[in-house]
């Protein structure tokens, strides 16, 4: 089966559903057994890594449906839901490090998981060092006898560095470590995350994956080696997706390709416009060729989502900009992403790195291109534009 046929399958075991199309939604905590041999058989068959339904909170129907469609979008053995993108973060991190342990984050990566290295696992007695994002195999110079993690983030949603996974992947695992990815900027479909090295991939399904803006949940899928960690951690950790969000992310699933095309399009289409105006000093978006990343992501990416970012000319007082902003009719300005709609929210990435500094002189905008039609787009910043230089 092609992978636009396995999304549009996957999850939809016969067995539940009863002729309906999509899966229903079982909202559960206690599970009944007819005898007490149903009840040993239950626990045996969880023991042996099965998927018996033995309490709301180890999975029902409903969870297993989109920890399938996970595997079948992103690949790995299995899967592992929780009830957000930072969630499934931290399950992956304290299912891989011990304490005094050492890891390796990019210096790029999504800010509250830096929160989470700099103190939780700080306090647990687990060192991070930040690494520039465009190390490569040079990360072999900072690999210590006891670094257990390189976790790798490409792009990163701030910034867009793209990062030589491969290559990192490989002096990793010449050195014993594992290799976590938050793989949320590329989606399971354009960055094939095992294989390119990756060990464990997070999704904030939250973004794309959810796709409207309404849903929090996050995912974890790992290979063979690493689930027995992951599967572990989560059950010891007692998280799990709630049954409606479950659901609302497998429905999104299954428009995933479409809707990505057309982000993925509009997102170039307005890059393209935005790096020949006279107002913005660059555009930072892997797909354009001049891009400094763009060789890395020809070679591992199937496509680009709508998120990337630009960096005004210096020289705009904030009100000049705030005037842009505040009268865009059609980017809403806000956190996340991955939904149907058009965002755009300034970002000061200099304030939040510490191994490689971040130089802009301009202001950074990150814009999410949403699904609207992109003429209307182009010409709401347009006049953001007009309001950015008529204010002194
Ligand atoms: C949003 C985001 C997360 C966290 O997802 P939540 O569901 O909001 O916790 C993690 N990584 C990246 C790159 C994100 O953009």
């Amino acid at each position: 089966m092609k992978e636009d046929t396995k999304l549009i399958h996957a999850g939809r075991s016969q067995q539940h559903r009863h002729q309906i199309v999509n899966p229903p939604v079982y909202h559960a905590s206690t599970v009944l057994f007819p005898t007490m041999d149903a009840i040993e058989e239950a626990q045996a068959a969880r023991a042996r890594d099965e998927r018996p339904m033995v309490y709301g909170l180890s999975g029902t129907p409903t969870t297993f449906a989109l920890e399938d469609a996970v595997v079948a979008a992103e690949g790995g053995h299995r899967a592992a839901l929780f009830p957000s993108g930072l969630a499934a973060i931290m399950a992956a991190l304290l299912a891989t490090v011990r304490a005094g342990c050492h890891i390796l984050v990019t210096d790029s990566v999504y800010a509250p998981t830096r929160n989470l290295c700099d103190h939780l696992l700080k306090r647990l007695g687990v060192e991070t060092t930040y690494y520039d994002p465009l190390i490569g195999s040079g990360i072999a110079g900072l690999i210590r006898p006891n670094t257990a993690v390189v976790f790798v983030e490409a792009p990163g949603s701030l910034t867009f560095e793209m990062q030589d996974i491969p290559a990192i992947a490989e002096v990793a695992h010449r050195h014993g470590a594992l290799v976590l990815m938050d793989n949320t900027w590329a989606s399971p479909l354009f960055f094939k995350p095992f294989e390119k090295g990756v060990d464990m991939s997070i999704q904030a399904a939250t973004k794309y994956m959810g796709g409207h803006s309404d849903v929090l949940l996050g995912t974890v899928a790992a290979n063979r080696e690493t689930w027995p960690l992951l599967r572990d951690a989560q059950r010891q950790l007692g998280q799990n997706a709630a049954p409606d969000d479950c659901f609302l992310v497998l429905r999104g699933m299954r428009t995933l390709r479409v809707r990505l095309e057309r982000h993925q399009a509009n997102g170039i289409r307005l890059a393209e416009w935005l790096r020949g105006r006279p107002e913005v000093a660059r555009v930072l978006h892997p797909a354009l060729p001049d891009d400094p990343g763009h060789a890395i992501w020809k070679r591992d990416f199937l496509g680009a989502t709508g998120l990337f970012g630009f960096e005004l000319k210096p020289g705009y007082p904030r009100r000049a900009v705030a005037a842009m902003l505040d009268g865009l009719e059609h980017f809403g300005m806000g956190y996340s992403w991955g939904g149907f709609e058009s965002l755009i929210v300034p970002c000061e990435p200099a304030r939040i790195r510490t191994a490689t500094p971040w130089r802009s002189e301009g202001q950074l905008l990150r814009v999410h291109a949403g699904l609207e039609d992109v003429d209307d787009l182009i010409a709401d910043l347009a006049r953001g534009f007009e309001r950015l230089s008529a204010t002194g």
